[in-house]
C-alpha cells in the first residue's frame, strides 16, 4: 500500500501537457502577450488524450471562467488584445454540440464558411474525451467521459442524419463487433465494506447482473447467505426482487404513476414495499451511474422505468400516459435497440467531426480507422483552414457590435496563455453551459439569464485504472464489482471494443483498463443542493487523496486474488467533471412547468446574432440531444 506506484505516464504526461495552459487565474499583462498561434496545443508532440493524473475538468481549465463568475477577471485582464479575426461563425465550446453547430453551419453556408470553435479545455471533445493509455508496449483506450450512442429519445433525422454522414451506422457497427466481451465467463460481485455493512467482504456471483435487475430471481437467496446483511435485510431484498406485490391494489394506473413520480426510490422501499432500514445501503448507490445521485433523490418512477425491482407485481404498463409532463426517464424506455460504443466512447464522434472539419487533421474516412488515428493538433487552429479550433481558450464575453437587434456582428473576448483576446464573428452558438452564459452575455433578459442559471450540472467522476493485468479479476471470477459503501461505489473491466485495428486486451495476463465511479453525492439534500456540494467537493479534492482511495478500494476488494498496488498498478487518470450531466428536471422538487415554458425553453431563445446550443439547452444529458440542440441554434441563425 505505502509502496511508490510508476506513473510514468501520469508525471509525463503533466510535464507535455501543462505548458502554456492557464494553470494561473491571473490574467492580463503578466506575461508578455502571445500571439494566439504560439499556443500549446501547435506545440511538437501535444497530445492530451495521452494525459494521466487529474483529467476531465483539469487544472488550467476553469480557473478564468470562475474569475469571470466571481467578478474580478475584469480587474486583472488588461485591455483586450484584438486578434482582428473577423469569422462568419464563432463557437463558444468544443463538445459534440458545439462541433456539430460547426458542422451543420458549414453544410449549410458551404466549405469555405469561416469558424471559430473555442473551447476552454486542452483537448476538444467536452465531456466526448478519449483516454489513451500505453501499457505493456500497447495502446488502450477508453472514454474519460461520454461512452455510448443511446438515449431514451429515439434519434432525430438531424442526429442519425450526422452520425450516417460521419459515416457512423451504429446497428451495424454493433452487430459487426458484439462479440466482444473479454470477460466472457467472469461474473459480477458487490463489496461489502466494513465502515457501511460492519462486515468486509466481497460476494461474487451476483444475480441479475451488474445492477441486480429482475430475473435470475432463483440465485438470490443463495447469494444473499453469502453476504453479512442481517436477517431481515435479506428477506425483504428477496422480496423486492422477487415477489409480485401490488403494494398499491385498488389504485388506478394513472395514480400509481403520478404517487410513484413524486416519491424517491428510497421512499418507495421503505414505505410503499415496507422494507427494512438496512437494504437501503445495498441499493443507496445504485442509480450513480445514471442519475449521479442516490435512491434518495431519482423518483421511484425513473426506477421503473429502467427496470430496477419492486414493481413487477403493480400492473404498471409502458404506454405513456396524460398529466406527467415531464419524469426524466419515467415515461421512456430506451427506444433505440442497439447500444453501441467505440473504444473511446463518444470521442470517436468528436474525432471524426473534427476530422471532417479541419483537412489534415487526421488520416483515415471511416468509423473503424478513427479509432487508432493519431490526432495532428498542429492542424487545429491553423491559418489555412476555414474552421479553426482553439484549445485552452474560456470565452469571457460575447456581445453584439452595436445594437443586438440590427447587429451585424459579435465580438467574443476570451482568456488564453494569460492573456485576453477578441475575435470577430457574424454570429456567435454559445454550444457552452448555460450556467456561463449569463457571465458572457450581461445583457441578456433577466428572465432569460434566471432560466439559464436554473439547471445545476450533475457533478460525477469517471475514473480509469492502467493494471499490468487482469489475473486477480480473474482468479476471484469477477469482471465488475459494485461497492455501494466505498469511495467509488464501482469498479469493472473495461468493456471491450475490438474495432478496426483497435483490439483490446484478451487474456488474463495482458494489460486492461478499469473503469471506477464516483459521484459525489450529499444525500438529505435536494438534488440541485447535492450537485453544488459536489462541485465544490470535486474542485477541492487532489490527485493524491483520489489516488490512496484508489489504491486502499483495489487493495481491500481484491485482497482474496492477491493485489499488489504497486505491482500491479501502472497509471491513474481521474476524469473529474464537476459540471458533468446536463440538469434534468426531478419531479421531487421541480415544479410542473407548462410546455414550452420549461427553465431550458426559457434559456435557450435567440438573443439578436447569438443562439444558444448544448444539452442542457434541451435539459437531457444526451448526444443526441447535444446534436440536436446544435442544429436548432444554427437553424435559428438561418432563418433570420
Ligand atoms: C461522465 C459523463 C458520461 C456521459 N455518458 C453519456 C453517454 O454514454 N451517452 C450519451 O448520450 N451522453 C452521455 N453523457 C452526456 C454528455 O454530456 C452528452 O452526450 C454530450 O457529450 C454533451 O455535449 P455538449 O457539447 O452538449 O456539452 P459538453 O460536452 O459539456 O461541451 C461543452 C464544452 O463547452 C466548454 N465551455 C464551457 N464554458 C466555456 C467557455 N466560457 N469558453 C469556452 N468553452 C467553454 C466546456 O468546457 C465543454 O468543453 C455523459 C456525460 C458525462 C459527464
Amino acid at each position: 500500500m505505502h509502496r511508490n506506484i510508476t506513473r510514468r505516464d501520469f508525471l509525463n504526461g503533466m510535464a507535455v501537457g501543462v505548458g502554456g495552459m492557464l494553470a494561473n487565474p491571473r490574467i492580463g499583462g503578466l506575461l508578455a502577450a502571445q500571439t494566439p498561434t504560439a499556443s500549446a496545443q501547435d506545440r511538437a508532440g501535444y497530445y492530451p488524450p495521452t494525459l494521466n493524473g487529474m483529467r476531465g475538468s483539469h487544472p488550467g481549465a476553469f480557473e478564468v471562467a470562475h474569475s469571470l463568475r466571481d467578478g474580478n477577471f475584469w480587474e486583472k485582464a488588461g485591455k483586450p488584445v484584438e486578434t482582428g479575426e473577423n469569422y462568419d461563425l464563432v463557437v463558444v465550446g468544443g463538445g459534440i454540440s458545439g462541433l456539430a453547430a460547426a458542422y451543420f453551419y458549414r453544410k449549410q453556408a458551404g466549405p469555405s464558411a469561416r469558424i471559430l470553435i473555442l473551447d476552454n479545455h486542452d483537448d476538444f471533445g467536452g465531456h466526448a474525451k478519449r483516454n489513451e493509455f500505453h501499457l505493456g508496449g500497447r495502446m488502450l483506450l477508453t472514454n474519460g467521459g461520454t461512452v455510448s450512442i443511446e438515449s431514451p429519445f429515439p434519434y432525430s433525422k438531424e442526429a442519425r442524419g450526422l452520425l450516417a454522414e460521419l459515416g457512423i451506422d451504429p446497428p451495424a457497427l454493433q452487430k459487426k463487433y458484439s462479440d466482444n466481451h473479454v470477460s466472457g465467463g467472469l461474473g459480477f460481485g458487490y463489496f461489502f465494506d466494513k465502515e457501511t455493512f460492519g462486515t468486509e467482504r466481497l460476494v461474487t456471483d451476483a444475480p441479475g447482473g451488474f445492477y441486480g435487475r429482475q430475473g435470475a430471481s432463483s440465485k438470490w437467496a443463495d447469494f444473499l447467505a453469502r453476504t453479512p446483511l442481517s436477517t431481515q435485510a435479506r428477506q425483504d431484498i428477496i422480496r423486492i426482487q422477487e415477489a409480485k406485490v401490488d403494494y398499491m391494489e385498488g389504485v388506478p394506473q394513472e395514480q400509481k404513476k403520478s404517487l410513484l413520480s413524486k416519491m424517491s426510490y428510497k421512499d418507495f422501499l421503505l414505505n410503499v414495499v415496507k422494507a427494512h432500514p438496512d437494504v437501503i445501503p445495498f441499493y443507496q448507490s445504485r442509480t450513480h451511474g445514471l442519475y449521479g445521485i442516490g435512491i434518495d433523490a431519482v423518483p421511484a418512477l425513473d426506477c421503473w422505468a429502467i427496470h430496477f425491482p419492486g414493481f413487477q407485481g403493480m400492473g404498471l404498463d409502458r404506454v405513456p400516459s396524460k398529466g406527467l409532463s415531464f419524469t426524466a426517464l419515467g415515461e421512456v424506455t430506451p427506444q433505440e435497440e442497439f447500444h453501441f460504443h467505440f473504444p473511446d466512447g463518444n470521442a470517436s464522434i468528436a474525432r471524426m467531426l473534427v476530422r471532417s472539419l479541419v483537412p489534415g487533421s487526421a488520416p483515415g474516412s471511416t468509423a473503424e480507422d478513427i479509432v487508432t488515428a493519431k490526432m495532428d493538433y498542429g492542424r487545429l487552429d491553423h491559418r489555412d483552414s476555414p474552421v479553426r479550433i482553439r484549445l485552452n481558450s474560456t470565452a469571457v464575453l460575447a456581445r453584439h457590435v452595436g445594437n443586438p437587434a440590427s447587429a451585424k456582428q459579435v465580438e467574443v473576448v476570451y482568456g488564453r496563455d494569460q492573456q485576453a483576446y477578441s475575435a470577430r464573428g457574424k454570429a456567435a452558438v454559445l454550444a457552452c453551459w448555460n450556467m456561463v452564459i449569463p457571465y458572457l452575455c450581461p445583457d441578456l433578459p433577466a428572465e432569460q439569464k434566471d432560466a439559464l442559471h436554473y439547471g445545476v450540472k450533475v457533478p460525477l467522476v469517471y475514473t480509469v485504472v492502467g493494471l499490468r493485468n487482469w489475473t486477480t479479476f480473474h482468479k476471484l471470477g469477477v469482471r465488475g464489482v459494485a461497492c455501494p459503501g466505498m469511495y467509488h461505489t464501482s469498479m469493472n473491466l473495461d468493456q471491450a471494443a475490438n474495432i478496426g485495428d483497435y483490439k483490446s486486451s484478451q487474456s488474463p495476463d495482458e494489460p486492461i483498463l478499469v473503469h471506477m465511479l464516483r459521484t459525489p453525492c450529499q444525500p438529505g439534500l435536494s438534488a440541485r443542493e447535492q450537485q453544488r456540494a459536489g462541485h465544490y467537493e470535486l474542485l477541492s479534492t487532489s490527485f493524491e487523496t483520489f489516488e490512496r482511495n484508489i489504491r486502499d478500494q483495489f487493495v481491500r476488494v481484491l485482497r482474496g486474488g492477491g493485489f499488489d498496488p504497486a505491482r500491479d498498478i501502472e497509471a491513474i487518470t481521474v476524469n473529474r467533471w464537476p459540471h458533468g450531466y446536463a440538469y434534468e428536471y426531478n419531479p421531487l422538487w421541480d415544479p410542473d412547468w407548462p410546455e414550452g415554458k420549461r427553465p431550458c425553453d426559457i434559456a435557450r431563445r435567440r438573443f439578436g446574432r447569438i443562439t444558444i446550443a448544448n444539452s442542457d439547452a434541451s435539459a437531457a444529458a444526451y448526444t443526441d440531444q447535444a446534436i440536436d440542440q446544435g442544429y436548432r441554434a444554427v437553424q435559428e441563425l438561418f432563418s433570420s
